[in-house]
């Protein structure tokens, strides 16, 4: 039998997280409003309207096209895109087709395994989204509150070769669209939607053979899915003998299955044209450098970074790079802890994500800032009061309960610092317990750990451990 590759091209949507819509003043995101509540005459399409172009939009896509290592096009267009569909009012849509905002660029992926692959972007534009239709108890209803939403729309070269690459792909997207703040990228409301092409070839060959193309992939799980299911329908289709042949297929989360839609539309049935309402869309030399500038270092840059300047492992960098606001916590934190890279990187890859996911907040929501974290850090660090203490002031600082050494100071927390009492109470402890002594002295080391528990009790939990050690192993040892 022989091997195949399986050969992945997609086609994403993203919804830009501007305030507005790309040509009116409607609101953008609309998620959750009654249908056709969000509209008015420029979105839903009457006679006689003009578009006026939003420039965030313009900036956002421009933002995206420099963290794709696109080339920002200084002169890009807007075209009509014409097709009759109910969720179209115009009978077109605005959108960029031969002088896009960007062109070409690339994204690099980190695979599970460690490697990296470089995917070539083949498009990126801007476009106003259409409405949506459903079928309701025999009626067909539409609802305009979409229509208009600015969208980046982001076509891979087909670069990618298999299900769980497709799946890193979107992943990793999704990280960085809202590492550069672009979008909210939520796919569960439709900000990040996928289309993935499919075909295949025998291993080696460096032919494109006809490829299908999967729709409504609106998961990461269903991309993953769908990629595998279509690919080894392909296989088995070759395999007997069959030709693939060319058409849409629509992905069915409930069932897990593919069926067939349509035959695909070409290019030329859209018939686009310059969209005559619009102005070309300029940007200076001064104003892409303002982009370009703006950009921030990105996740696998940093997570590089972080393995290299604070040592970390793989992991730890991984997840601490997983959003920019945890990692822009953790530098923070680490410059107010004097450098300790590991100590803090512990804290928070134990601790902090943990409170994380008990309050539901990202890093920058947290009430607990850097600097109360470090603060906390160093009073155990400090000896002056113990592990446990430190990691519930954490809780307690984020509840709203004040500053973590105020706590310390108004409920007496802090460890015993006086070295002549903790002296007094070993030597009580000793005095109590001759057997032990005894057999400690005779070789049963193991009995420390029995004998700073008695420390413990007796001081409530305020004798410093580390100190308790090594006097209890002076005084056992005399
Ligand atoms: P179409 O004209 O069908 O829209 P495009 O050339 O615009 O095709 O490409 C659409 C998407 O399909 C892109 O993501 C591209 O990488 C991918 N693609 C193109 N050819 C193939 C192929 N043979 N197998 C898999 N994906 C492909
Ligand atoms: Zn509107
Ligand atoms: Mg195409």
């Amino acid at each position: 039998m022989k091997t195949y590759e399986i050969v992945i091209g997609l086609e994403t949507h993203i919804q830009l997280n501007t305030a507005s819509k790309i040509f009116c003043s409607c609101k953008a995101d609309s998620w959750g409003a009654p249908p056709n509540t969000n509209i008015c005459p420029v979105c839903s399409g009457l006679p006689g309207v003009l578009p006026v172009l939003n420039a965030e939009a313009v900036r956002k896509g421009a933002l995206l096209a420099a963290a794709m290592h696109a080339e920002i096009n200084p002169i890009s267009y807007f075209d009509r895109k014409n097709y009759f569909y109910p969720d179209l009012p115009k009978g077109y849509q605005i959108t960029q087709f031969d002088e896009p905002i960007g062109k070409g660029g690339y994204m690099d992926l980190r695979m599970p395994d460690g490697s990296e692959r470089r995917v070539r972007i083949h498009k990126l534009h801007l476009e106003e989204d259409a409405g949506k239709t459903k079928i309701d108890r025999g009626e067909r209803l539409v609802d305009f509150n979409r229509c208009g939403v600015p969208l980046v729309e982001m076509v891979t070269e087909p670069d990618l070769r298999s299900g769980e690459e497709a799946a890193q792909y979107l992943t990793q997207l999704r990280q960085l669209l809202r590492w550069i703040g672009v979008s909210e990228a939520d796919m569960e409301r439709g900000h990040l939607r996928c289309d993935a092409n499919v075909s295949i070839r025998e291993a080696g060959s460096s032919m494109l053979n006809t490829k299908t193309e999967i729709k409504n992939v609106n998961s990461i799980d269903a991309v993953r899915q769908a990629i595998s299911e279509e690919a080894k329908r392909q296989i088995d289709a070759v395999e007997a003998g069959q030709r693939i042949e060319s058409y849409t297929l629509d992905w069915d989360a409930d069932t897990g299955t593919l069926r067939k839609m349509r035959s695909k539309e070409t290019e030329a049935d859209y018939r686009y044209f310059r969209e005559p309402d619009l102005l070309p869309v300029v940007l200076t030399a001064a104003e892409i450098a303002a982009v370009q500038n703006s950009l921030p270092e990105l996740p696998l840059a940093r997570r590089a970074r972080f393995i290299q300047d604070y040592q970390l492992s793989a992991y730890d960098a991984e997840i601490l790079t997983s959003e920019r606001g945890l990692s822009d916590y953790y530098e923070e934190s680490v410059q107010l802890c004097g450098g300790a890279a590991k100590l803090v990187s512990n804290w928070m890859m134990n601790d902090l994500i943990r409170l994380m996911n008990d309050t539901g907040k990202s890093a920058a929501e947290l009430r607990l800032r850097p600097a109360d974290l470090a603060e906390i850090i160093q009073l155990v660090e400090g000896g002056k009061i113990n592990p446990a203490t430190g990691k519930s002031l954490l809780a307690r600082v984020e509840a709203g309960a004040g500053k973590a050494s105020q706590i310390v100071a108004d409920e007496g927390l802090g460890l015993i610092a006086d070295e002549d009492t903790l002296r007094q109470q070993i030597a009580a402890i000793l005095e109590e317990s001759p057997s032990e002594m005894q057999n400690f002295r005779a070789g049963k080391e193991s009995l420390l750990g029995w004998f700073v528990g008695q420390v413990m009790r007796r001081t409530g939990g305020k004798a410093d451990p580390k100190r308790t050690r090594e006097l209890l192993l002076e005084l056992l040892r005399q």
